[in-house]
């Protein structure tokens, strides 16, 4: 059991989250279609997707490879066929951060136009998900040679926790990554679609790597088809995905950098282990009256965005060296708690939006303790409002 749960860890570790302050993301990126497949075919200038994207993936390899922060790896380089599920596997197998579909797309009606950006369905995701579990063979192909050992152990649950994990952070990724592409796009082209939008399309069934697929333009209208027939727009597609790929960076490495000075300044205000638990009826000023701090360092110390508390959540009291009566009224009316009075507290009501993953990272406490003290967590779901429990 304390095996499997090692292992999870390194496994998330490995690939749960790119690292942020990596030096160079590789982007794999997709021409879609391919010798025998051409994709769509343009009306009447006859041209065929499988160029088109072909091209434009380019023109994206070559303005990533000229960025130091990036390297650009395409999963054909010519006009030839590779399947789907091979797509992937040679994104799996240059480690690629983030995947880049390019297609281009087509529809009967000549008067549909705009691009589109296209990321992984959570209903198609949970269904993968499934067939992964199942398919002893698929899930070795995720875990890659850590899936022997996950397959060996027995514990469905485990994989389905990392798994879970997974699919979560690269839907998330996917669709943050798809709004900003959506918007340069919009600076050059019109949109048929103004937010990403879920599909179960292509190569957006690789649960471990985030991807989204890019539709260009219509080849069946003829103002597209005679756009994306030029070179100097196919360049300037490329351009649009490029500035779209080095904002995302921009703003994940931002909001790391953000999280690590948080927490130092959260050690500025100190913690005077004090620790209470909201009920209904206490209010922010109303806590701070009663241990004779500042609201504003209740907020620093407990990391709070807002005003308000939530019942059920536990405050951390800041010291004021004021408060030392108060601190024994406190410690004499406490039954509970006894063993963590210095630090950390005992429970963590979980947030919206919030993942198991992030629970982890905010309290510094490994996945695989957070699932021992919880065994309810088995799939690692969580909802708002539930209690977490962090320590014994
Ligand atoms: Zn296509």
């Amino acid at each position: 059991m304390k095996k499997a749960y090692k292992l999870i860890l390194t496994l998330l570790s490995f690939f749960a989250i790119p690292n942020a302050f990596a030096a160079v993301w590789t982007i794999a990126i997709d021409p879609g279609h391919g010798g025998k497949d051409p994709g769509a075919i343009s009306r009447n200038l006859n041209i065929y997707e499988k160029n088109v994207t072909l091209s434009i993936a380019k023109e994206l390899k070559a303005y990533l490879d000229k960025d130091p922060n990036f390297r650009g790896v395409l999963t054909r380089s010519n006009d030839y066929f590779i399947s789907v599920p091979h797509r992937s596997e040679i994104a799996r197998k240059h480690k690629a951060n983030y995947l880049v579909s390019i297609h281009a797309d087509s529809s009967e009606s000549s008067l549909l136009r705009g691009a589109s950006v296209w990321v992984l369905s959570n209903r198609r995701a949970s269904s993968e998900m499934g067939q992964w579990l199942e398919d002893h063979e698929k899930r070795s192909e995720l875990l890659g040679g850590a899936g022997n050992v996950l397959a060996s152990h027995n514990e469905r649950y485990l994989d389905q926790t990392v798994l879970d994990l997974q699919f979560g952070h690269s839907q998330r990724a996917g669709y943050e990554l798809g709004e900003i592409v959506l918007k340069h796009f919009a600076k050059i082209a019109t949109l048929s679609r103004s937010t990403p939008q879920h599909a179960s399309l292509g190569v957006l069934r690789s649960p471990d790597i985030p991807s989204i697929l890019v539709e260009t333009g219509f080849l069946s209208n003829s103002e597209e088809e005679k756009k994306l027939n030029n070179r100097h727009y196919r360049k300037k597609l490329a351009k649009v995905i490029y500035d779209s790929l080095v904002e995302y960076r921009k703003a994940h490495i931002k909001s790391e950098k953000k999280y690590a000075t948080t927490s130092t300044a959260t050690s500025n205000v100190k913690d005077s282990g004090i620790r209470h638990k909201v009920q209904s009826g206490d209010t922010l000023s109303g806590l701070a009256d009663k241990y004779i701090v500042m609201m504003k360092d209740i907020q620093t110390l407990n990391n709070l965005k807002r005003n308000t508390l939530w019942i059920g959540e536990t405050i951390k009291i800041p010291d004021n060296g004021k408060n030392t009566n108060t601190q024994k009224r406190e410690k004499n009316n406490r039954t509970l708690n006894k063993s963590d009075s210095k630090t950390s507290p005992k429970y963590h009501i979980v947030k919206k939006d919030q993942t198991l993953y992030a629970i982890s990272r905010e309290y510094k406490i490994p996945i695989n303790n957070l699932l021992k003290l919880n065994p309810k967590l088995k799939n690692g779901h969580i909802f708002v409002g539930q209690k977490i429990k962090l320590q014994d």
